[in-house]
This record gives structure tokens, C-alpha cells and sequence, in this order.
């Protein structure tokens, strides 16, 4: 858990305040679901009905549906998927990698919650990799299961939502940067640096972690107001990404992300509960948004190198 390292006016507020930050939460959910919408918008037809055999192979698919009263039942899912790896830290199904193991249950190969996933941790000042952190060694692992067609469905399917949700880790900033203090001791990619937010539209304080992770929108995010904002974020995203790139290029990604938490997300924040100007939020949100458009368009290419044209070489047996 975060400390937190000021006094606060309430207790009851620090409270809410950490339970509203736990450590390495990435994107919210509204980061996660654009992230996602941008993705579906730019896919192929054979690509999105791929994703969405794979998905509804997945034991958590008729939870993902049932909200979704109408519309593609395979956005529905893609869309549910993406937070999927949030939602299971709250499900009582699954246990943390430090707690006993809860039950197995048919279709998942384990029932960790794995919260080292979705995090790489280097260090601002040199770049060296420190902490456990797993976020760089699980995306080409879980590209690979994704992408072997004849690997068994179950494992597949498992790893498709790890796969949605972790691209967009990768390109939030504080998620694989950490500062250190002159002791060696790590913030935990913001996690431990509390900040004022006079630009935030709820909060006053909050660390500079959660303030990141916040920027996408609220959380509850979803229908009419998710799509407009997607269709607003893709026509503004730079297109693309780095000229030549590769569609699997995770290193690439999360080297991105580094230099902007260097040169972004931790640049001028000096002391301790540094105040969130109003030109650091600007820059903070113009980043945000340029980063989901990115991991939106970048998610839609590798689905695309990985699945697309799966169902093509089923239906022709080739
Ligand atoms: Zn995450």
C-alpha cells in the first residue's frame, strides 16, 4: 500500500484516497475501454470475428455479455476484456501471488491475480531494471500464446484479455518508471509521491500515480460518452507510432513510455507534495491522450499480425 506521507486534513479522506490508488493499477478502467474502442474501430472484419471466438472460448465470457443488452456481442466482450485483469483484484475467485491458492476453476490455468503483470519497474536516473515487476517479459510470452493457432483454446483464450489490457499498461508512463530518493529507496512509479491536484475534477490530493492513471476520464467511462470520446481521441492521435516499427515491438513501447515519464510525468515535480500546475496538466493530459491513441491503434496492428486472417484460412482449409 502507498503511504501516505503528508498529513492529511481527514483521515477518513487518506482512506479513501488509498483504497482509490492501490499500487500499479495502470490506466482506470476509461483508459483501458478507449484504449479498446480505438482498437475495435481499427480492425479488420476477419481480425474482430477471431477475437471474438477466442473471447467467447473464455470461462468469464457470459459475465462479459450480460451487461451489454444490445449491440456486437463481440465489442460488448472486447470491451469487458480489456478490464478484465483490473476487475479480477476485486473477485473473490482469485487470489493475490503472496495469499493461498483459491480453487481452480475449468478454463483458467491458474487463479493468481498476478499484480506483478502489469508493471515493468527501471529507474528514471539510468534506465536499470529494478523491483519484480513482470510487464516486459509477459507481453511477448502472452503474444506468443495468442498467436500459436495451434496451441490449445483454453490457454488462448486466458491470455487474449491479459494481452488488451497490458498493451495499454505499457504505454502509461508510471508504469514502468520508478524515482529513487538519495537511500535507493523507490516511489514505485509514483506510487509513493503525493501531489496536489487543483485541476483534478474530484480530488484535491492524491499520488501522483493515481493522478496518471486518472487522466483518461472516470472510470465509469461506457456507452454513448466512451464512444465519443474514442471517436474524438482516434481522429486526434498521431498516426502511427515510430517510423519502420514492428507490431510486437513491447521493448519499444515501454522504452517510449520511460523517456516520458522521465521527461513528462516526473519532470518538475521537486519536494515533497508538489502542486499540479495548470500547465503540467495540460501537458500530463495532451500525453495521456496521444499515448491511448497510440496503444489503440498499436493493440488493433498486433491483433491484426497475430489473428487476422485466422478464420480466412479455417472456412478455405488452407
Ligand atoms: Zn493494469
Amino acid at each position: 500500500m502507498p503511504i501516505c506521507r503528508r498529513r492529511l486534513r481527514a483521515g477518513l479522506l487518506c482512506l479513501l484516497l488509498l483504497a482509490a490508488s492501490a499500487p500499479a493499477s495502470a490506466w482506470n478502467a476509461a483508459g483501458h475501454r478507449l484504449t479498446a474502442a480505438i482498437a475495435w474501430r481499427e480492425m479488420g472484419a476477419s481480425t474482430r470475428a477471431a477475437v471474438g471466438r477466442l473471447l467467447a472460448a473464455h470461462p468469464d465470457h457470459a459475465r462479459w455479455i450480460a451487461r451489454a443488452r444490445e449491440g456486437d456481442a463481440d465489442y460488448a466482450a472486447f470491451l469487458a476484456a480489456a478490464t478484465w485483469a483490473d476487475d479480477i483484484k476485486r473477485d473473490k475467485r482469485f487470489h493475490d501471488d503472496d495469499e493461498a491458492a483459491t480453487a481452480g476453476l475449468a478454463g483458467f490455468p491458474d487463479m493468481a491475480r498476478h499484480r506483478r503483470w502489469h508493471h515493468a519497474d527501471h529507474r528514471l536516473d539510468d534506465g536499470r531494471r529494478t523491483g519484480n515487476g513482470e510487464l516486459d517479459s509477459r507481453l511477448p510470452r502472452l503474444m506468443r500464446t495468442v498467436g500459436q493457432r495451434r496451441a490449445p483454446m483454453p490457454e488462448r483464450s486466458y491470455a487474449l484479455p491479459w494481452l488488451i489490457h497490458l498493451v495499454a499498461d505499457a504505454h502509461q508512463p508510471l508504469h514502468v518508471a520508478s524515482r529513487h530518493n538519495d537511500a535507493g529507496d523507490s516511489d514505485d512509479g509514483g506510487n509513493g509521491l503525493w501531489v496536489e491536484t487543483p485541476h483534478h475534477p474530484r480530488l484535491r490530493e492524491m499520488t501522483l500515480h493515481a493522478y496518471w492513471d486518472d487522466l483518461p476520464g472516470p472510470p465509469w467511462l461506457r456507452g454513448e460518452r466512451l464512444e465519443a470520446a474514442a471517436t474524438a481521441l482516434r481522429r486526434a492521435a498521431p498516426a502511427g507510432g515510430r517510423a519502420g516499427e514492428v507490431a510486437t515491438d513491447a521493448a519499444g513501447w515501454i522504452a517510449e513510455s520511460r523517456e516520458l515519464a522521465r521527461s513528462v510525468a516526473y519532470a518538475d515535480l521537486d519536494g515533497e507534495a508538489p502542486v499540479i500546475d495548470e500547465h503540467y496538466h495540460e501537458r500530463a493530459l495532451r500525453t495521456t491522450k496521444a499515448r491511448i491513441g497510440l496503444a489503440g491503434q498499436r493493440l488493433a496492428r498486433l491483433l491484426e499480425t497475430l489473428l487476422g486472417g485466422d478464420d480466412v484460412s479455417r472456412e478455405t482449409g488452407r
